[in-house]
């Protein structure tokens, strides 16, 4: 499958702001964000400007496509799913991401960012209803029970992310009396939905 192998940096500094892609790094002085708030590449600076509505759309669509680690078809097919869905397509679609079993998995905090979850499940470290999934993009549901393996919670750094972290639980999960277990109470909600994009924006782009 396809993925993105370039520095991640580089693609919160073509957005212009945070993406948190790297775990801990996001939020130390280490971030290049913080040192160099413009667009990589040598013309960086130069495209600061505001740009036309197209642009705009563009951005706020790969700003979202980048955040939770899509590629461009996977990501297409997606907002094609959610404009069939009845309910607003832009609110929609953050559902369908956000129901991702790799995010999941990262907002339980076991994992530091999206793409150290997306590991987790690929190497089979995580359970839905007790049945190993390794496939990220799974759509969990509500009364499903996500949990890590046996082996995964003795990983020095799933502790780590634990303790550091000091991530709060979403509304529509809930911790069960097992620790590293968490049940999906409710579909999520677009306040409950913190990423900072603008989904009709995405839904103006894909209409055209
Ligand atoms: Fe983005 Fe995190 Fe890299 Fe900062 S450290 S640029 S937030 S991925």
């Amino acid at each position: 499958m396809a993925r993105y192998t370039d520095p991640v940096c580089r693609l919160c500094r073509r957005e212009k702001i945070k993406l948190y892609l790297k775990g801990a790094k996001c939020d130390s002085i280490k971030c290049p964000v913080e040192r160099k708030p413009y667009p990589p590449g040598e013309h960086g600076r130069d495209r600061s400007r505001q740009g036309s509505e197209y642009l705009v759309q563009l951005r706020e669509k790969q700003k979202t496509r980048r955040i939770y680690g899509l590629m461009e078809k996977r990501f297409q097919n997606l907002y094609e799913v959610a404009s069939r869905t009845p309910g607003i397509t832009g609110e929609n679609l953050l559902q369908m991401l956000e129901l991702r079993l790799d995010n999941v998995v990262f907002r339980t905090g076991w994992g530091s960012s999206r793409s150290q979850a997306r590991q987790w499940v690929r190497h089979g470290h995580v359970t839905v209803n007790g049945k190993r999934v390794t496939i990220p993009s799974y759509r969990v549901s509500v009364g499903d029970l996500v949990a890590l393996s046996t082996k995964a919670r003795g990983f020095i750094v799933v502790r780590h992310n634990l303790d550091t972290l000091d991530r709060q639980l979403v509304p529509w999960l809930e911790l069960t009396s097992d620790p590293y277990e968490v049940k999906i109470i409710n579909r999520p909600l677009r306040e409950h939905i913190d990423i900072p994009v603008r989904e009709q924006l995405i839904v103006e782009l894909y209409s055209k």
